[in-house]
C-alpha cells in the first residue's frame, strides 16, 4: 500500500493537572482523528467532553499494548488516522505507546508528534537544578534488590537524576535515595505540577526524607529530582588529584587519567584541569 493512502498515527500530549494547558493543535488533532487510542478511555472521555469533543476511543493501555497495535495498525493501513493519547503528559513517557509506534514505524506509517507538557520537563524546568545534561530514570524497582543495584550504578552519576514517584513509596524512595546518594545531596520534589496544591520543596535527601514522613496531610503526584554526584561534592578535589597522582606514579598519564575517572566518578574534564594532564 502507497504511503498517501494509509492514516496517521498522531502521538498527542495531554495536560498533566491543568486542562488549559492542552494546546490548540492537539485540540485540532483530536477533533480530526477517526479514531483515539486512550490508555483509559473514561478518563479521555472527560477531557474530549471539556473541548467538545465526540470521538470513537479504543482502550490502549500498559497490559494489552501487543493485542491492540495490530488492531491500530490495520486501522491505519485502511488510511484512517489515530490519535494516541495517555492518561497524563506525553504518551511513552512511562507510559504505554512503544508498541505501536514502533510497529508504524516498521510498517512506513507516518507518527507525528504533537508536543505538550509532561511532569519530566515541567518539574526540570522550575527545579533549579542543572538541567544541562539529566538522567531520567521514571519510577525505580519496586523490590528493594532491584532498586538497590539501580541505584548503586546512579550513586556517581553526575548528571542531574529524575525519578517518577507516587505518594504511596515517596518516604522509602527517599531513604533509599538517602543510603546511596548520601544524606546531604540536595534534591528537589515537584508536587502537583499544573494542579491547585502545587508545591516545589528543596533540601538535602535528608531534610526531605523528614519532612515527606512527617507530613501526614502529603498527597498527589511527585517528581524526585537529585543533583548529579560532582555538584554536591566539589570539596572531593583532593580526593581526586590524590587518586590521580597514586596512579600516575605507576601507569603511563593518559591511563591514569582514565583510571581516575572511573575510580572516583568525576568527569574526565575536572580530572584533568584538576592534574592539568599530568
Ligand atoms: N507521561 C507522563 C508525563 O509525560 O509526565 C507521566 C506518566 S507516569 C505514569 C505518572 C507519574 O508522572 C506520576 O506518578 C508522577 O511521578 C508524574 N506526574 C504526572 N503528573 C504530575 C504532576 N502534575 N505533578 C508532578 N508529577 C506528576
Amino acid at each position: 500500500m502507497s504511503k498517501d493512502t494509509t492514516g496517521t498515527l498522531y502521538v498527542v500530549g495531554t495536560p498533566i493537572g491543568n486542562l488549559d494547558d492542552l494546546s490548540p493543535r492537539a485540540r485540532q488533532v483530536l477533533n480530526a482523528v477517526g479514531l483515539i487510542a486512550a490508555e483509559d478511555t473514561r478518563r479521555t472521555r472527560g477531557l474530549l467532553s471539556s473541548i467538545g469533543v465526540k470521538k470513537r476511543l479504543i482502550a490502549y493501555h500498559g497490559h494489552n499494548e501487543a493485542q491492540q497495535t495490530p488492531v491500530l495498525i490495520a486501522k491505519l493501513l485502511s488510511s484512517e488516522s489515530i490519535a494516541l493519547v495517555s492518561d497524563a503528559g506525553a504518551p511513552l513517557i512511562s507510559d504505554p505507546g512503544l508498541v505501536v509506534v514502533r510497529a508504524a514505524r516498521e510498517a512506513a506509517i507516518p507518527v507525528v508528534s504533537i508536543p505538550g507538557p509532561s511532569a519530566l520537563t515541567a518539574a526540570l524546568s522550575v527545579s533549579g537544578l542543572s538541567t544541562e545534561r539529566f538522567v531520567f530514570e521514571g519510577f525505580l524497582p519496586r523490590r528493594p534488590g532491584p532498586r538497590r543495584s539501580r541505584l548503586a550504578l546512579l550513586s556517581r552519576e553526575s548528571r542531574t537524576l529524575v525519578f517518577y514517584e507516587s505518594v504511596h513509596r515517596l518516604p522509602d524512595t527517599l531513604e533509599a535515595l538517602q543510603e546511596h546518594l548520601g544524606p546531604d545531596r540536595l534534591a528537589v520534589i515537584a508536587r502537583e505540577l499544573t494542579k491547585v496544591h502545587e508545591s516545589v520543596y528543596e533540601g538535602t535527601l535528608a531534610e526531605l526524607g523528614k519532612r515527606m514522613s512527617g507530613d501526614i496531610l502529603m498527597k498527589g503526584e511527585f517528581v524526585v529530582m537529585v543533583a548529579g554526584n560532582e555538584i554536591t561534592h566539589p570539596a572531593e578535589d583532593s580526593e581526586v588529584t590524590r587518586v590521580y597522582e597514586l596512579l600516575a606514579k605507576e601507569i603511563p598519564a593518559k591511563k591514569a587519567l582514565a583510571l581516575t575517572v572511573s575510580i572516583t566518578g568525576a568527569s574526565r574534564n575536572r580530572v584533568y584541569s584538576l592534574t592539568r594532564g599530568g
